[in-house]
């Protein structure tokens, strides 16, 4: 007998007859003896369209009311399934975040689990009930709903696990588990049957959209070792855990693309001390997630500063910048039509040559690199947007990875 907690996210739980597939599972889990957690996300595509009816009525909505409205969607997914639960005759009861006992911070629509009171979870499983926690929510200190951003279900399902001492953690999805790349653009990627923390949280972070990134931190901070996985047969996932020595014999773990960026020019700024601290500083100030910072110097004593932020967060990266070009001078414009692509893997540290390789089969498909950058476990270039799928295919089929 173990302790379990499963994820099931949105496609998993899609439907009626995927939430009767899911209820036969966990039947299925709860028959060997098994204690089960299950925390479940909203149907696919209903936090889009929450999203989209706050938009057609207010144009900037309130992040209080946001959080309120976004919490619906799993809240409707947990009754469902205790439903299907007792329909095939298991014991089950379905909690919302605060009933879990999920205690965030106050920064609503990405807010941070702090502590979680797992007591009245854990009787529940000791009652030989599964409890079925809805996923992407808490509550703060004040009694307000909070969601820990968009993919949270993951972050709660890890939380969980490390706050009830589960055994298992696994995330049930659409795909057999991480592959080397998206298996939708590019079609002989493989499935990982292993890949560590670090390299996760990197794919994670560089747009491959299988796991939050918040998710695979904390899994890293607490030692959670989680299985990826499908909810749609019975084939072993991909366990993300700890690095271990052999991991580094593969240069390149997997190759992952975001084309949820846009590209900033800050151009004609004065070329001395304290210019780039000035636009950054004011950046951060607005929570704004700056990536790719690179300076030129143009003419006359005047730089250009470029640099990548989230698509989400570009109007707001725009109101920001004004008044501090109207101290500094310059110009700013900001430009959609990009996408990072980049490669990670541990064994960057030991091989060289990766950055060669990676712009060699670029160049060779005529796909023009526009910025650069690299850290010690990965290299991400941004290039035109339209280029993006096919550049994934390139450097996947370069680095061997099909
Ligand atoms: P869920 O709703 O179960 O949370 P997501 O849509 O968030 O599922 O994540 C699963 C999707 O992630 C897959 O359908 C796949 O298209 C995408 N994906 C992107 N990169 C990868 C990758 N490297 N390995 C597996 N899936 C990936
Ligand atoms: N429903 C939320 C989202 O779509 C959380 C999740 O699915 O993990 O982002
Ligand atoms: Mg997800």
């Amino acid at each position: 007998m173990a302790r379990i907690v499963q994820k099931y996210g949105g496609t998993s739980v899609g439907d009626v007859e995927r939430i009767k597939n899911v209820a036969q599972r966990i039947k299925a889990f709860r028959a060997e003896g098994h204690e089960l957690v299950v925390v479940v996300s909203a149907r696919s595509g209903v936090t889009n369209e929450l999203i989209a009816r706050a938009q057609a009525l207010c144009a900037n909505p309130s992040e209080r009311e946001m959080d309120q409205l976004l919490a619906v969607g799993e809240q409707e997914t947990i009754a469902l399934t205790a439903m299907a639960l007792h329909g095939v005759g298991v014991d089950a009861v379905s909690y919302t975040g605060a009933q879990a006992g999920i205690f965030t911070d106050k920064v609503h629509t990405k807010a941070k689990i702090k502590t979680i009171n797992a007591a009245p979870v854990i009787a529940d499983l000791k009652a030989g009930k599964v409890v079925i926690v809805a996923g992407f929510q808490g509550i703060n200190e004040e009694g307000q709903v909070t969601t820990l951003g968009r993919g949270g279900s993951d972050l709660t399902a890890i939380a969980l696990a490390a706050a009830v001492q589960a055994d298992k953690c696994e995330i049930y999805t659409d795909v057999d588990g991480v592959y080397t790349a998206d298996p939708r653009v590019v079609k002989n990627a493989k499935k990982l049957d292993e890949i560590s923390y670090d390299e996760m949280l990197e794919l994670a972070s560089l747009g491959s959209k299988v796991m939050q990134t918040r998710s695979v931190e904390f899994a890293a901070k607490y030692n959670v070792v989680f299985e990826v996985r499908s909810s749609f047969n019975t084939n072993p996932g991909t366990i993300v855990k700890q690095e271990v020595a052999y991991m580094e014999k593969v240069v390149v773990r997997g190759v992952a693309v975001d084309k949820d960026q846009a590209k900033v020019v800050v151009s004609n700024i004065a070329d001395k001390p304290g210019t780039a601290a000035k636009v950054f500083r004011a950046l951060a100030d607005a929570n704004i997630n700056v990536d790719m910072i690179v300076q030129n110097i143009g003419r006359g004593g005047l730089a250009n500063l470029t640099f990548t932020v989230p698509l989400t967060e570009k109007a707001k990266a725009q109101l920001t910048l004004a008044p501090v070009l109207k101290e500094v001078g310059g110009d700013v414009a900001v430009d959609e039509g990009i996408a990072k692509l980049s490669v990670v893997g541990v064994g960057m540290r030991t091989h060289s040559g990766v950055a060669a390789t990676l712009f060699d089969a670029l160049a060779k498909a005529g796909i023009n690199l526009e910025l650069i950058s690299t850290s010690e476990i990965k290299i991400s270039v941004v290039i035109a947007k339209d280029k993006a799928d096919e550049a994934a295919r390139v450097a996947h089929a370069a680095f061997g990875l099909g």
